[in-house]
C-alpha cells in the first residue's frame, strides 16, 4: 500500500465509525505512525509503506476507534496556531477557548506591562498563547495538578516563554500572591452526571460538580485582593450557564460591567467582566 492509499483507507475507516474529522485525523495518525511532517507526507504520497509501517498506522487507527482522542495518540494539539504537547493528564484544548485568548489580547494589548493569571492552565495553552501575543506581559499559570504543570512546563520550554510564565500549583486562585490586571480561566464546568464513564480526559479538568458551577463559584469567591482596580475577569462557561454566572457575579460585585460572547456555534461561551470591589 502507498502512503496515499493508507491515508484514504484510514479516512474511510474513521468515517465509517462516525469520527467527526476523518481526513484530518487519518493524516495526523499516519504522520504520527511514520514520524513525518505535514510537508513530508504530501511530498511522499506515492511512497510504498512496508508491513511494519502499515501495522503501526492501523494500531493507532484502532486506538482511535476505541474512543481515544487523536490528540492523546499523537501527543499534540494545535491551539491558536501553535503546537502544544498534550497527554491524558490534561484537557485537550478546544477551538472555542481561543475566544478567551482573543478577547484578553484585545483588552491587554494597549497596556504597558499587563499582569495576567491563567487559572487551571492544563497544558498551558492559554497562558503561552498570551505570552507570545503580548511580549510585555507577565503571566502566572496555576493548576492544582502537578502533572498538568509538568506538561505546561514542557510547553513553556518549547515556546521559549519560561522567563515570562510562572507556573504555580494550587486550587484556583489560592497560590496567586500578587494582584493582577486580568484573570482568565477555562475552569472545569461540566455537570458531574454528564461526564461519561469512559471519558479519556481527566475528570479533574471537567468536573464542575452537580450544576457544573462549583469551581466557578470557588474562583469568584477568591477574587478579593487578586484583581487590581479596573481589572478584568474572563471566564469560559458551559452551555446554559450564562444566567447563573451573571447572577453570581452581580451578587458579589454589584457594580460589575459584564459582557457575554458566544462561540461559532452560537453558544454563550465566555463571560468577561470589569469588576469593582466595594
Ligand atoms: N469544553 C469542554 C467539554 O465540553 C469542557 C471544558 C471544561 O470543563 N472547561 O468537554
Amino acid at each position: 500500500m502507498t502512503l496515499k492509499e493508507c491515508l484514504n483507507c484510514g479516512r474511510e475507516t474513521l468515517a465509517a465509525s462516525d469520527i467527526l474529522y476523518p481526513s484530518l485525523e487519518s493524516e495526523v495518525l499516519l504522520r504520527q505512525a511514520l514520524k513525518l511532517s505535514r510537508v513530508q507526507l504530501y511530498l511522499d504520497f506515492d511512497l510504498e509503506l512496508n508491513r511494519g509501517q502499515q501495522e503501526t498506522f492501523w494500531r493507532l487507527v484502532k486506538r482511535r476507534l476505541k474512543g481515544e482522542p487523536t490528540a492523546y495518540i499523537s501527543g499534540h494539539r494545535e491551539f491558536y496556531g501553535l503546537d502544544f504537547a498534550v497527554t491524558s493528564g490534561v484537557l485537550i484544548p478546544r477551538p472555542e477557548t481561543e475566544l478567551l485568548v482573543e478577547k484578553t489580547v484585545s483588552l491587554a494589548k494597549n497596556h504597558d506591562s499587563p499582569v495576567i493569571a491563567d487559572i487551571g492552565t492544563g497544558c498551558g495553552a492559554i497562558a503561552i498563547s498570551l505570552a507570545l501575543e503580548l511580549p510585555r506581559a507577565k503571566i502566572y499559570a496555576t493548576d492544582i495538578s502537578a502533572l498538568s504543570l509538568e506538561i505546561a512546563q514542557a510547553n513553556c520550554l518549547k515556546h521559549e516563554v519560561t522567563d515570562r510564565v510562572s507556573l504555580l500549583q494550587g486550587n484556583m486562585l489560592e497560590s496567586l500572591h500578587e494582584s493582577v490586571d486580568f484573570i482568565v480561566s477555562n475552569p472545569p464546568y461540566v455537570k458531574e452526571k454528564e461526564i461519561s464513564d469512559d471519558s479519556f480526559e481527566p475528570v479533574l479538568a471537567l468536573n464542575g460538580g452537580a450544576d457544573g458551577l462549583d469551581l466557578i463559584r470557588r474562583l469568584c469567591h477568591q477574587l478579593d485582593g487578586k484583581l487590581r482596580p479596573g481589572g478584568y475577569l474572563l471566564l469560559e462557561i458551559g452551555q446554559g450557564q450564562k444566567k447563573a454566572v451573571i447572577n453570581l457575579l452581580d451578587s458579589l460585585f454589584p457594580l460589575a460591567d459584564i459582557e457575554v460572547t458566544s462561540d461559532l456555534n452560537g453558544v454563550d461561551r465566555m463571560i468577561s467582566a470589569i469588576l469593582t470591589f466595594i
